[in-house]
Protein backbone atom coordinates (compact mmCIF):
# COMPACT_ATOMS: atom_id res chain seq x y z
CA UNK A 1 0.00 0.00 0.00
CA UNK A 2 1.30 3.18 -0.85
CA UNK A 3 1.34 6.36 1.55
CA UNK A 4 -1.23 9.30 1.01
CA UNK A 5 -2.14 11.67 3.41
CA UNK A 6 -5.67 10.31 4.13
CA UNK A 7 -4.06 7.02 5.03
CA UNK A 8 -2.21 8.66 7.33
CA UNK A 9 -5.45 10.59 8.76
CA UNK A 10 -7.25 7.13 9.07
CA UNK A 11 -4.62 5.20 10.30
CA UNK A 12 -4.06 8.16 13.61
CA UNK A 13 -0.09 8.91 12.52
CA UNK A 14 0.76 5.02 12.70
CA UNK A 15 3.20 5.15 9.66
CA UNK A 16 3.70 1.24 10.45
CA UNK A 17 2.45 -1.37 7.73
CA UNK A 18 2.31 1.08 5.01
CA UNK A 19 5.08 0.33 2.18
CA UNK A 20 6.36 3.84 0.73
CA UNK A 21 7.35 3.32 -3.15
CA UNK A 22 9.64 5.46 -5.04
CA UNK A 23 7.98 8.19 -6.85
CA UNK A 24 8.41 8.16 -10.16
CA UNK A 25 6.22 9.45 -12.94
CA UNK A 26 3.11 9.82 -10.88
CA UNK A 27 3.59 5.81 -9.60
CA UNK A 28 4.70 4.26 -6.97
CA UNK A 29 7.18 1.55 -7.51
CA UNK A 30 9.65 -0.60 -5.21
CA UNK A 31 13.41 -0.04 -6.09
CA UNK A 32 14.33 -2.54 -9.24
CA UNK A 33 16.44 -4.77 -7.30
CA UNK A 34 14.11 -4.66 -3.97
CA UNK A 35 15.77 -3.74 -1.41
CA UNK A 36 14.69 -1.25 1.27
CA UNK A 37 15.84 1.46 4.16
CA UNK A 38 14.69 1.45 7.62
CA UNK A 39 13.39 4.94 9.04
CA UNK A 40 13.94 4.67 12.77
CA UNK A 41 12.35 6.90 15.23
CA UNK A 42 15.21 9.06 16.90
CA UNK A 43 13.29 9.06 20.36
CA UNK A 44 13.39 4.97 20.70
CA UNK A 45 15.69 3.81 18.13
CA UNK A 46 12.64 1.55 16.69
CA UNK A 47 11.89 0.88 13.17
CA UNK A 48 8.84 2.64 12.09
CA UNK A 49 8.98 1.96 8.49
CA UNK A 50 10.90 0.94 5.21
CA UNK A 51 11.23 2.61 2.18
CA UNK A 52 13.02 1.56 -0.97
CA UNK A 53 16.48 1.94 -1.60
CA UNK A 54 16.67 3.31 -5.37
CA UNK A 55 19.24 2.16 -7.71
CA UNK A 56 20.92 4.02 -10.33
CA UNK A 57 18.16 2.71 -12.81
CA UNK A 58 15.75 4.38 -10.37
CA UNK A 59 17.72 7.00 -10.91
CA UNK A 60 17.94 7.13 -14.77
CA UNK A 61 14.16 6.53 -14.95
CA UNK A 62 13.10 9.12 -12.47
CA UNK A 63 15.03 11.52 -14.88
CA UNK A 64 13.07 10.12 -17.73
CA UNK A 65 10.04 10.99 -16.25
CA UNK A 66 11.18 14.19 -15.27
CA UNK A 67 12.44 14.54 -19.12
CA UNK A 68 9.02 13.51 -20.40
CA UNK A 69 6.71 15.90 -18.33
CA UNK A 70 8.99 19.11 -19.08
CA UNK A 71 8.13 20.35 -22.47
CA UNK A 72 3.98 20.36 -21.54
CA UNK A 73 4.77 22.04 -18.51
CA UNK A 74 7.04 24.83 -19.23
CA UNK A 75 4.15 25.46 -22.10
CA UNK A 76 1.37 25.15 -19.00
CA UNK A 77 0.41 28.65 -18.43
CA UNK A 78 1.89 30.83 -15.85
CA UNK A 79 -1.53 31.12 -14.34
CA UNK A 80 -2.39 27.28 -14.19
CA UNK A 81 0.91 26.53 -12.67
CA UNK A 82 0.45 28.99 -10.26
CA UNK A 83 -3.19 27.77 -9.34
CA UNK A 84 -1.54 24.30 -8.76
CA UNK A 85 0.71 26.00 -6.64
CA UNK A 86 -1.55 27.52 -4.64
CA UNK A 87 -3.76 24.24 -4.25
CA UNK A 88 -0.40 22.42 -2.73
CA UNK A 89 -0.42 25.51 -0.06
CA UNK A 90 -3.88 24.91 0.72
CA UNK A 91 -3.67 21.17 1.19
CA UNK A 92 -0.66 21.68 3.10
CA UNK A 93 -2.17 23.91 5.72
CA UNK A 94 -5.64 21.76 5.42
CA UNK A 95 -2.99 18.66 6.38
CA UNK A 96 -0.82 20.69 8.71
CA UNK A 97 -1.15 18.49 11.38
CA UNK A 98 -0.84 15.00 10.25
CA UNK A 99 2.36 16.42 8.21
CA UNK A 100 3.33 17.77 11.74
CA UNK A 101 2.93 14.17 13.38
CA UNK A 102 5.06 12.76 10.55
CA UNK A 103 7.48 15.14 10.64
CA UNK A 104 7.99 14.82 14.36
CA UNK A 105 7.97 10.58 14.03
CA UNK A 106 10.71 9.91 11.77
CA UNK A 107 12.90 13.72 12.76
CA UNK A 108 12.16 13.25 16.51
CA UNK A 109 11.64 17.34 16.65
CA UNK A 110 8.74 18.81 18.97
CA UNK A 111 5.64 18.61 17.66
CA UNK A 112 5.91 22.48 18.21
CA UNK A 113 8.57 23.01 15.89
CA UNK A 114 7.06 20.52 13.43
CA UNK A 115 3.82 22.56 13.21
CA UNK A 116 6.22 25.61 12.53
CA UNK A 117 7.55 23.93 10.35
CA UNK A 118 4.53 22.45 8.32
CA UNK A 119 3.68 26.33 8.10
CA UNK A 120 6.93 27.63 7.15
CA UNK A 121 7.09 24.78 4.03
CA UNK A 122 3.43 25.44 2.71
CA UNK A 123 4.28 29.28 2.29
CA UNK A 124 6.58 28.47 -0.20
CA UNK A 125 3.53 27.74 -1.90
CA UNK A 126 1.82 30.50 -1.46
CA UNK A 127 4.90 32.71 -2.49
CA UNK A 128 6.21 31.04 -5.48
CA UNK A 129 2.16 31.01 -6.93
CA UNK A 130 2.44 34.43 -6.26
CA UNK A 131 5.63 34.91 -8.05
CA UNK A 132 4.91 32.25 -10.65
CA UNK A 133 2.84 35.32 -12.65
CA UNK A 134 4.84 37.76 -12.28
CA UNK A 135 8.09 36.33 -14.28
CA UNK A 136 9.04 39.40 -16.55
CA UNK A 137 11.66 40.20 -19.44
CA UNK A 138 13.79 42.81 -20.18
CA UNK A 139 13.33 45.62 -23.41
CA UNK A 140 15.90 47.58 -24.35
CA UNK A 141 17.55 49.63 -27.38
CA UNK A 142 21.50 48.93 -27.76
CA UNK A 143 23.72 51.84 -26.62
CA UNK A 144 24.56 51.70 -30.75
CA UNK A 145 20.59 51.92 -31.70
CA UNK A 146 21.40 49.58 -34.30
CA UNK A 147 18.98 46.83 -32.82
CA UNK A 148 16.81 45.63 -30.05
CA UNK A 149 18.08 43.73 -26.45
CA UNK A 150 15.33 41.44 -25.58
CA UNK A 151 16.05 39.30 -22.69
CA UNK A 152 13.66 36.56 -21.80
CA UNK A 153 13.79 34.33 -18.34
CA UNK A 154 13.58 30.70 -19.56
CA UNK A 155 13.43 27.40 -17.17
CA UNK A 156 16.74 26.07 -16.98
CA UNK A 157 15.87 22.82 -17.47
CA UNK A 158 15.43 19.25 -15.33
CA UNK A 159 16.57 20.34 -11.94
CA UNK A 160 18.09 17.62 -8.97
CA UNK A 161 17.46 18.57 -5.91
CA UNK A 162 19.01 16.96 -2.60
CA UNK A 163 17.49 17.71 1.00
CA UNK A 164 18.63 16.66 4.56
CA UNK A 165 16.98 15.36 7.35
CA UNK A 166 16.98 18.66 9.84
CA UNK A 167 13.65 20.39 7.70
CA UNK A 168 12.33 17.27 6.07
CA UNK A 169 9.07 19.37 4.36
CA UNK A 170 11.05 22.99 4.38
CA UNK A 171 13.98 22.41 2.36
CA UNK A 172 11.88 20.24 -0.25
CA UNK A 173 9.53 22.88 -1.10
CA UNK A 174 11.92 25.40 -0.71
CA UNK A 175 13.18 24.38 -3.74
CA UNK A 176 10.18 22.57 -5.69
CA UNK A 177 7.95 25.63 -5.31
CA UNK A 178 10.26 28.22 -7.07
CA UNK A 179 11.38 25.50 -9.55
CA UNK A 180 7.63 24.31 -10.67
CA UNK A 181 6.99 28.16 -10.42
CA UNK A 182 9.58 28.79 -13.03
CA UNK A 183 8.40 25.81 -15.40
CA UNK A 184 11.24 23.12 -14.46
CA UNK A 185 10.58 19.50 -13.93
CA UNK A 186 12.34 17.74 -10.95
CA UNK A 187 13.73 15.03 -9.03
CA UNK A 188 14.40 15.35 -5.50
CA UNK A 189 16.48 13.20 -3.42
CA UNK A 190 15.35 13.73 0.39
CA UNK A 191 17.54 12.42 3.47
CA UNK A 192 17.38 8.70 3.89
CA UNK A 193 16.57 9.17 7.39
CA UNK A 194 13.39 11.29 7.14
CA UNK A 195 11.45 10.11 3.71
CA UNK A 196 8.47 9.71 5.02
CA UNK A 197 7.36 13.51 4.74
CA UNK A 198 8.63 14.14 0.79
CA UNK A 199 6.73 10.86 0.05
CA UNK A 200 3.64 12.42 2.30
CA UNK A 201 4.15 15.66 0.21
CA UNK A 202 4.56 13.66 -3.08
CA UNK A 203 0.66 12.52 -2.52
CA UNK A 204 -0.11 15.68 -1.59
CA UNK A 205 1.05 17.27 -4.90
CA UNK A 206 -0.69 14.81 -6.99
CA UNK A 207 -3.95 15.52 -5.31
CA UNK A 208 -3.35 19.49 -6.00
CA UNK A 209 -3.42 18.68 -9.69
CA UNK A 210 0.99 18.43 -10.35
CA UNK A 211 1.02 16.27 -13.43
CA UNK A 212 2.78 12.78 -13.30
CA UNK A 213 6.84 13.03 -13.58
CA UNK A 214 7.10 16.65 -13.09
CA UNK A 215 8.04 16.21 -9.33
CA UNK A 216 9.96 12.77 -8.99
CA UNK A 217 10.74 11.52 -5.81
CA UNK A 218 13.32 8.63 -5.03
CA UNK A 219 15.10 7.94 -1.53
CA UNK A 220 18.53 5.97 -1.32
CA UNK A 221 21.47 4.54 0.92
CA UNK A 222 23.84 5.48 -2.29
CA UNK A 223 23.58 8.84 -2.91
CA UNK A 224 27.06 9.50 -4.93
CA UNK A 225 26.44 7.17 -7.39
CA UNK A 226 23.10 7.96 -8.07
CA UNK A 227 23.44 11.72 -8.50
CA UNK A 228 26.60 11.50 -10.41
CA UNK A 229 24.41 8.90 -12.65
CA UNK A 230 21.48 11.89 -12.68
CA UNK A 231 24.09 14.73 -13.17
CA UNK A 232 25.55 13.20 -16.11
CA UNK A 233 22.56 13.36 -18.43
CA UNK A 234 22.59 16.35 -20.52
CA UNK A 235 19.33 17.25 -20.14
CA UNK A 236 20.22 17.64 -16.52
CA UNK A 237 20.93 21.96 -16.01
CA UNK A 238 20.18 22.71 -12.15
CA UNK A 239 21.71 21.12 -9.08
CA UNK A 240 20.03 22.54 -5.84
CA UNK A 241 21.39 20.95 -2.78
CA UNK A 242 20.95 21.81 0.76
CA UNK A 243 23.37 19.80 3.37
CA UNK A 244 26.76 20.29 4.73
CA UNK A 245 29.84 21.79 3.54
CA UNK A 246 31.77 18.85 2.55
CA UNK A 247 28.70 17.20 1.05
CA UNK A 248 28.56 20.57 -1.37
CA UNK A 249 32.31 20.82 -1.94
CA UNK A 250 31.69 16.64 -3.48
CA UNK A 251 29.19 17.81 -6.07
CA UNK A 252 30.17 21.10 -6.76
CA UNK A 253 33.36 18.81 -8.33
CA UNK A 254 30.68 16.51 -9.76
CA UNK A 255 28.94 19.51 -11.24
CA UNK A 256 31.47 20.75 -13.02
CA UNK A 257 32.65 17.82 -14.72
CA UNK A 258 28.65 18.47 -16.46
CA UNK A 259 28.96 22.44 -15.96
CA UNK A 260 25.76 22.33 -14.10
CA UNK A 261 24.25 25.34 -12.55
CA UNK A 262 24.11 25.03 -8.37
CA UNK A 263 22.78 26.32 -5.99
CA UNK A 264 24.41 25.29 -2.65
CA UNK A 265 22.35 25.48 0.85
CA UNK A 266 25.86 24.67 2.78
CA UNK A 267 26.63 24.42 6.84
CA UNK A 268 26.69 27.27 9.06
CA UNK A 269 27.91 28.47 12.63
CA UNK A 270 25.97 31.71 13.52
CA UNK A 271 27.35 34.08 16.35
CA UNK A 272 24.51 35.60 18.07
CA UNK A 273 26.03 38.99 19.81
CA UNK A 274 24.89 40.65 22.41
CA UNK A 275 25.99 44.12 23.74
CA UNK A 276 25.47 45.45 27.09
CA UNK A 277 22.53 47.81 26.13
CA UNK A 278 20.34 45.15 24.98
CA UNK A 279 17.32 44.34 26.28
CA UNK A 280 17.82 41.59 27.98
CA UNK A 281 14.73 39.93 27.98
CA UNK A 282 13.99 39.67 24.43
CA UNK A 283 17.82 38.84 23.76
CA UNK A 284 17.20 35.46 25.91
CA UNK A 285 13.78 34.81 24.24
CA UNK A 286 15.71 35.17 21.41
CA UNK A 287 18.72 33.20 22.07
CA UNK A 288 15.72 30.37 22.76
CA UNK A 289 14.65 30.63 19.85
CA UNK A 290 17.56 31.15 17.15
CA UNK A 291 19.31 27.77 20.14
CA UNK A 292 16.65 25.56 20.64
CA UNK A 293 14.21 25.75 17.22
CA UNK A 294 14.90 21.99 16.34
CA UNK A 295 16.69 21.38 19.42
CA UNK A 296 19.91 23.25 17.76
CA UNK A 297 19.40 21.09 14.99
CA UNK A 298 19.38 24.04 12.37
CA UNK A 299 21.61 25.71 9.75
CA UNK A 300 21.05 29.20 11.54
CA UNK A 301 21.09 27.76 15.11
CA UNK A 302 22.80 29.94 17.12
CA UNK A 303 26.59 28.15 17.29
CA UNK A 304 28.46 30.65 19.52
CA UNK A 305 26.94 33.00 22.01
CA UNK A 306 29.52 36.47 22.59
CA UNK A 307 28.22 38.11 25.01
CA UNK A 308 29.44 41.82 26.27
CA UNK A 309 30.86 41.56 29.99
CA UNK A 310 28.49 43.80 31.42
CA UNK A 311 25.65 41.91 30.83
CA UNK A 312 27.40 38.96 30.78
CA UNK A 313 26.35 37.32 34.42
CA UNK A 314 23.13 37.88 34.00
CA UNK A 315 22.43 36.64 30.41
CA UNK A 316 24.31 33.78 31.25
CA UNK A 317 22.15 33.05 34.64
CA UNK A 318 19.17 33.51 32.58
CA UNK A 319 19.87 31.31 29.72
CA UNK A 320 20.88 28.40 32.02
CA UNK A 321 17.52 28.87 34.15
CA UNK A 322 15.68 28.92 30.70
CA UNK A 323 17.27 25.81 29.00
CA UNK A 324 17.39 23.49 32.39
CA UNK A 325 13.38 24.58 32.53
CA UNK A 326 12.95 22.95 29.09
CA UNK A 327 10.94 19.61 28.86
CA UNK A 328 12.39 16.98 26.77
CA UNK A 329 11.12 13.93 25.46
CA UNK A 330 9.61 12.11 22.35
CA UNK A 331 9.03 14.71 19.47
CA UNK A 332 5.40 13.98 19.36
CA UNK A 333 4.27 13.86 23.04
CA UNK A 334 2.83 17.36 23.46
CA UNK A 335 4.49 18.72 26.26
CA UNK A 336 8.45 18.32 24.53
CA UNK A 337 9.78 21.38 24.07
CA UNK A 338 13.58 19.81 23.19
CA UNK A 339 13.27 16.10 21.18
CA UNK A 340 16.26 13.51 20.65
CA UNK A 341 19.07 14.45 18.19
CA UNK A 342 18.39 12.48 14.05
CA UNK A 343 21.02 9.63 15.27
CA UNK A 344 23.37 8.51 17.70
CA UNK A 345 26.38 9.55 15.74
CA UNK A 346 24.92 13.31 15.90
CA UNK A 347 25.02 12.64 20.03
CA UNK A 348 28.57 11.21 20.04
CA UNK A 349 29.38 14.63 17.78
CA UNK A 350 27.68 16.93 20.42
CA UNK A 351 29.45 14.20 23.14
CA UNK A 352 32.62 14.94 21.85
CA UNK A 353 32.68 18.93 21.02
CA UNK A 354 31.23 19.24 24.96
CA UNK A 355 33.94 17.24 26.48
CA UNK A 356 36.37 19.26 24.41
CA UNK A 357 35.08 22.85 25.50
CA UNK A 358 35.42 21.74 28.86
CA UNK A 359 38.82 20.15 28.75
CA UNK A 360 39.70 23.62 27.53
CA UNK A 361 38.43 25.77 30.34
CA UNK A 362 34.71 25.87 29.76
CA UNK A 363 32.06 25.86 32.66
CA UNK A 364 29.08 24.05 32.31
CA UNK A 365 25.78 25.90 33.77
CA UNK A 366 22.97 23.12 33.10
CA UNK A 367 23.45 20.07 31.09
CA UNK A 368 26.59 18.60 29.67
CA UNK A 369 26.67 14.75 30.05
CA UNK A 370 24.64 12.25 27.42
CA UNK A 371 21.08 11.55 28.75
CA UNK A 372 21.06 7.56 29.96
CA UNK A 373 17.25 6.76 28.53
CA UNK A 374 16.74 5.33 25.66
CA UNK A 375 16.79 7.01 22.26
CA UNK A 376 19.11 9.73 20.88
CA UNK A 377 18.99 12.63 23.52
CA UNK A 378 21.08 15.11 24.92
CA UNK A 379 19.98 17.51 27.14
CA UNK A 380 19.33 21.82 26.67
CA UNK A 381 23.59 22.94 28.31
CA UNK A 382 24.70 25.94 29.13
CA UNK A 383 28.63 26.36 28.70
CA UNK A 384 30.35 29.73 29.56
CA UNK A 385 33.67 30.81 29.40
CA UNK A 386 34.46 28.80 26.55
CA UNK A 387 37.44 29.69 24.84
CA UNK A 388 37.51 30.75 21.51
CA UNK A 389 39.70 27.93 20.12
CA UNK A 390 37.38 25.55 21.33
CA UNK A 391 36.36 22.97 18.89
CA UNK A 392 32.86 23.82 18.82
CA UNK A 393 33.36 27.41 17.60
CA UNK A 394 34.43 26.52 14.16
CA UNK A 395 32.26 23.41 13.80
CA UNK A 396 28.23 23.13 13.53
CA UNK A 397 26.99 21.67 16.93
CA UNK A 398 23.53 21.03 15.54
CA UNK A 399 22.45 19.98 19.02
CA UNK A 400 20.80 22.10 22.28
CA UNK A 401 24.63 22.90 23.26
CA UNK A 402 24.72 27.19 24.28
CA UNK A 403 28.88 27.70 24.32
CA UNK A 404 28.98 31.62 25.81
CA UNK A 405 32.36 33.74 25.42
CA UNK A 406 32.47 36.65 27.04
CA UNK A 407 33.96 40.10 25.21
CA UNK A 408 34.73 43.40 25.45
CA UNK A 409 34.57 45.76 22.40
CA UNK A 410 32.31 46.51 19.63
CA UNK A 411 35.59 45.31 17.18
CA UNK A 412 36.06 42.14 19.43
CA UNK A 413 32.98 40.99 18.55
CA UNK A 414 33.07 41.38 15.25
CA UNK A 415 36.31 39.55 15.04
CA UNK A 416 34.93 37.00 17.15
CA UNK A 417 32.15 36.55 14.44
CA UNK A 418 34.20 36.46 11.67
CA UNK A 419 36.40 33.76 12.57
CA UNK A 420 34.71 30.92 11.02
CA UNK A 421 34.83 29.45 7.31
CA UNK A 422 31.19 29.68 7.32
CA UNK A 423 28.88 33.19 6.71
CA UNK A 424 24.75 31.54 6.75
CA UNK A 425 23.36 33.68 9.95
CA UNK A 426 24.32 35.79 12.39
CA UNK A 427 22.43 37.61 15.10
CA UNK A 428 22.81 40.65 17.17
CA UNK A 429 21.03 42.29 20.33
CA UNK A 430 21.52 46.35 21.43
CA UNK A 431 19.08 48.82 21.53
CA UNK A 432 21.22 51.10 19.39
CA UNK A 433 20.33 51.09 15.97
CA UNK A 434 23.32 52.45 14.53
CA UNK A 435 25.93 50.28 15.66
CA UNK A 436 23.33 46.97 14.90
CA UNK A 437 23.34 48.75 11.29
CA UNK A 438 27.17 49.00 11.69
CA UNK A 439 27.96 45.27 13.43
CA UNK A 440 25.55 43.77 10.72
CA UNK A 441 27.79 45.71 8.12
CA UNK A 442 30.76 44.43 9.37
CA UNK A 443 29.70 40.71 10.43
CA UNK A 444 30.26 38.21 7.15
CA UNK A 445 26.97 36.42 6.49
CA UNK A 446 24.23 36.56 4.39
CA UNK A 447 21.36 36.64 6.21
CA UNK A 448 21.40 38.72 10.24
CA UNK A 449 18.96 38.67 13.08
CA UNK A 450 18.82 42.33 14.53
CA UNK A 451 16.90 42.50 17.90
CA UNK A 452 15.40 38.92 16.37
CA UNK A 453 16.25 35.05 16.74
CA UNK A 454 14.74 33.98 13.68
CA UNK A 455 15.42 35.33 10.50
CA UNK A 456 13.67 32.35 7.75
CA UNK A 457 10.62 33.87 5.46
CA UNK A 458 9.82 32.69 1.64
CA UNK A 459 9.85 36.62 1.24
CA UNK A 460 13.13 37.44 1.86
CA UNK A 461 16.36 35.73 0.20
CA UNK A 462 17.79 33.09 2.46
CA UNK A 463 21.69 31.81 1.72
CA UNK A 464 25.10 32.26 2.79
CA UNK A 465 28.51 33.57 2.12
CA UNK A 466 32.22 31.97 2.63
CA UNK A 467 31.66 28.37 3.05
CA UNK A 468 28.06 28.37 4.20
CA UNK A 469 26.96 28.08 0.44
CA UNK A 470 26.37 29.90 -3.32
CA UNK A 471 22.42 31.23 -4.13
CA UNK A 472 19.85 32.12 -2.54
CA UNK A 473 16.56 30.55 -1.71
CA UNK A 474 13.17 32.59 -1.84
CA UNK A 475 13.20 36.54 -2.01
CA UNK A 476 11.53 38.27 -4.95
CA UNK A 477 12.78 37.18 -7.83
CA UNK A 478 16.40 35.58 -6.12
CA UNK A 479 14.23 32.46 -5.50
CA UNK A 480 12.85 32.09 -8.70
CA UNK A 481 16.02 32.96 -11.01
CA UNK A 482 17.80 30.09 -9.54
CA UNK A 483 15.70 28.13 -11.61
CA UNK A 484 15.48 30.10 -14.61
CA UNK A 485 18.13 31.32 -17.63
CA UNK A 486 18.28 34.47 -19.47
CA UNK A 487 18.30 34.06 -23.40
CA UNK A 488 18.99 37.48 -25.05
CA UNK A 489 17.51 37.87 -28.09
CA UNK A 490 19.21 41.06 -30.08
CA UNK A 491 16.60 42.12 -32.30
CA UNK A 492 16.48 44.77 -35.58
CA UNK A 493 13.33 45.77 -37.11
P1 LIG B 1 24.52 15.94 4.51
O1 LIG B 1 25.38 16.83 3.70
O2 LIG B 1 25.14 14.78 5.17
O3 LIG B 1 23.33 15.36 3.62
C1 LIG B 1 22.47 16.21 2.90
C2 LIG B 1 21.86 15.42 1.75
O4 LIG B 1 22.91 15.04 0.86
C3 LIG B 1 21.18 14.13 2.16
O5 LIG B 1 20.06 13.93 1.33
C4 LIG B 1 22.24 13.08 1.88
O6 LIG B 1 21.71 11.80 1.63
C5 LIG B 1 22.86 13.65 0.62
N1 LIG B 1 24.21 13.18 0.33
C6 LIG B 1 25.18 12.80 1.18
N2 LIG B 1 26.29 12.45 0.50
C7 LIG B 1 26.02 12.62 -0.83
C8 LIG B 1 26.74 12.44 -2.03
N3 LIG B 1 28.00 12.00 -2.04
N4 LIG B 1 26.14 12.72 -3.20
C9 LIG B 1 24.87 13.17 -3.22
N5 LIG B 1 24.12 13.37 -2.12
C10 LIG B 1 24.69 13.10 -0.93
O7 LIG B 1 23.79 16.89 5.56
P2 LIG B 1 22.75 16.49 6.68
O8 LIG B 1 23.46 15.87 7.81
O9 LIG B 1 21.59 15.76 6.08
O10 LIG B 1 22.19 17.92 7.09
C11 LIG B 1 22.82 18.75 7.99
C12 LIG B 1 23.65 19.79 7.26
O11 LIG B 1 22.83 20.53 6.37
C13 LIG B 1 24.25 20.81 8.20
O12 LIG B 1 25.56 21.09 7.79
C14 LIG B 1 23.36 22.02 8.01
O13 LIG B 1 23.95 23.25 8.35
C15 LIG B 1 23.03 21.92 6.58
N6 LIG B 1 21.82 22.68 6.27
C16 LIG B 1 21.95 23.83 5.57
C17 LIG B 1 20.83 24.59 5.30
C18 LIG B 1 20.93 25.88 4.55
O14 LIG B 1 19.90 26.36 4.09
N7 LIG B 1 22.09 26.47 4.38
C19 LIG B 1 19.56 24.15 5.72
C20 LIG B 1 19.48 22.96 6.42
C21 LIG B 1 20.62 22.22 6.68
Amino acid sequence: MNLNAQQLDQDGYDVRGFSHGLYIDGTWRSSSDGRLIDVVDPSSGAVIAAVPDATVEDATAAVEAAAKAARRWRETAPRKRSEILRRCFELMVERSETLAMLISLENGKALRDARGEVAYAAEFFRWNAEEAVRITGEFGTAPSGTNRIVVDYEPIGICVLITPWNFPAAMATRKIAPALAAGCTVVLKPASETPLTAYALAALYSEAGVPAGVVNVLTTTNPGPLTSAMLADPRVRKLSFTGSTGVGRTLLGEASKHVISCSMELGGNAPFVVFDDADLDAALDGAMIAKMRNAGEACTAANRLYVQSGIYDAFADGLRKRMAALKVGAGPNADTECGPMITRKAVDKIDRLVKDAVGRGAKVLCGGAISEEEGFFYPPTVLSEVPPDAEMAHEEIFGPVAPITRFDTEAQAIAHANNTEYGLAAYIYTRDVGRGMRVASGIEAGMIGLNRGLMSDPAAPFGGVKQSGLGREGGQHHGIAEFMEAKYIAVTF
